[in-house]
């Protein structure tokens, strides 16, 4: 079989997909400028376009320009498109050891090219550079645990296991004298198709990842309240089903906490609207600090929040009940006229047979809040458990 194509022409190509590529990049980090690693792909890409091209100028400019300056571009290039893959994958990428051996093999080669021109020890340096980054994002890509697209960095590390194939290949042809070169047709093919399928393989699996992550983003927020970031009403539907299906299929506890600022209207009157802002906030962060992670704390409306305790009886719902409204009480407000602080009734009801759904318990949770209100606010009101009756008051301040 006759050779593929020439060198020159193999290498020209894969400075076309690379310039392809970097483009791509380059337009995902104009629309995603608030991920880190789009940045980092774009930039990464680009160096080793330019690295690239300085190569494929092998034979018509002196071998030092082409060869120590190629590889100036295309070994930082190629590690920071690596290190953006191993942030994207949700690791803290090994920066420090990435640019030590940048350095290193970049001192190798200029001394190797100026001092002892000796081809298959600049292809062992360089590609044994490359197959150390390839396979550390290899590996952190099949290891990755991201919230959703798994999948995608599996096939990541896949694509990346297989170019280390490729360098490793190289490496041992050179150690071992081994005829790798491009003469034979099927290292040739082989180069050829990683280089046409392997990178904009990736560039696709990477843009498809954060597209993956932007719909993520959007769909978290669309499930938080924007200003104290607790769920919001739709996110605790969400959850107050999946809670309520869970709890009468395996009849355990759940009960809910119906909170409420006290005259919270007056406090905006006196202290302004930004100062309501900011207390909202504090009294949601002190309150959610106050519950377990297995809690749901959710704003349900203007001062009005909610808790969903899954798992929880009626005695264990007060006593957090109470935790909370400590917990409210001692937080500090920052305000233009000093430290202020709120206070918050609390009306707590666990779920029984009696109850078919979740807007009955609730209703039942916000009477007994409204029983906390009627006899003096700043207390945990505990809900009628059996019959419609007397509420039990639980603490008053
Ligand atoms: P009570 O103790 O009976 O609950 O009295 P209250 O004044 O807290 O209750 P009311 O329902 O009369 O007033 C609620 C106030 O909450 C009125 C509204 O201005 C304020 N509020 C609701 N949402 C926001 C908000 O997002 N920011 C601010 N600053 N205030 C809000
Ligand atoms: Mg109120
Ligand atoms: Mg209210």
């Amino acid at each position: 079989m006759s050779p593929v194509l020439d060198i020159r022409t193999m290498v020209l190509i894969y400075v076309g997909i690379n310039i392809g590529q970097t483009i791509v990049l380059f337009y995902l980090w104009s629309v995603q400028r608030n991920y880190p690693p789009a940045k980092d792909w774009a930039i990464g890409s680009l160096l080793f376009a330019i690295g690239l091209f300085l190569f494929s100028l092998r034979n018509q400019v002196p071998l030092a320009l082409s060869e120590i300056a190629s590889n100036l571009f295309l070994l930082p290039g190629m590690m920071l498109f690596n290190i953006g893959i191993v942030k994207a994958a949700g690791r803290v990428p090994p920066v420090r050891a990435g640019a030590t051996i940048c350095i290193l093999a970049n001192a190798a080669l200029a001394w190797f090219v100026l001092g002892d021109p000796n081809y298959p020890v600049s292809v062992i340096i360089h590609n044994a550079a490359i197959l150390t980054f390839y396979l550390y994002t290899a590996y952190v890509c099949l290891m990755a645990k991201t919230a959703s697209g798994n999948h995608t960095f599996r096939l990541i590390g896949g694509i990346f296991i297989l170019l280390s194939l490729v360098c490793a290949w190289r490496v041992a042809g050179g150690v071992f004298g081994l005829t790798f070169s491009f003469s034979s047709t099927l290292p040739r093919l082989f180069w050829i198709l990683t280089s046409l399928i392997c990178i904009p393989m990736v560039t696709v699996l990477l843009t498809l990842h954060t597209s993956q992550r932007l719909q993520e983003e959007i769909e978290a927020q669309a499930r938080r309240d924007a200003l104290t970031g607790a769920y919001n009403r739709r996110a605790f539907a969400e959850f107050a089903d999946k809670e309520w299906s869970r709890s009468q299929r395996h009849g355990s506890a759940l009960s809910i906490l119906s909170v409420d600022i006290d005259h919270f209207k007056s406090f905006n009157d006196l202290h302004g609207h930004p100062t309501g802002d900011a207390a909202l906030m504090q009294v949601s962060k002190s309150a959610q600090a106050a519950l377990r992670t297995t809690d749901i704390w959710c704003r349900h409306g203007g001062e009005e929040f909610v808790a969903l305790l899954p798992e929880t009886g009626m005695e264990q719902a007060l006593a957090v009940a109470e935790r909370l409204r400590v917990a409210v009480e001692r937080t500090t407000i920052p305000s233009p006229s000093g430290p202020l602080s709120v206070s918050v009734s609390i009306g707590v009801a666990e779920r029984t047979v009696r109850h078919e759904r979740m807007s009955e318990l609730l209703a039942v949770s916000d009477a007994a809040l409204y029983q906390a209100k009627a006899t003096g606010r700043n207390r945990v009101v505990a809900a009628a458990q059996r019959a419609p009756g007397p509420v039990r008051i639980v603490s008053v301040a």
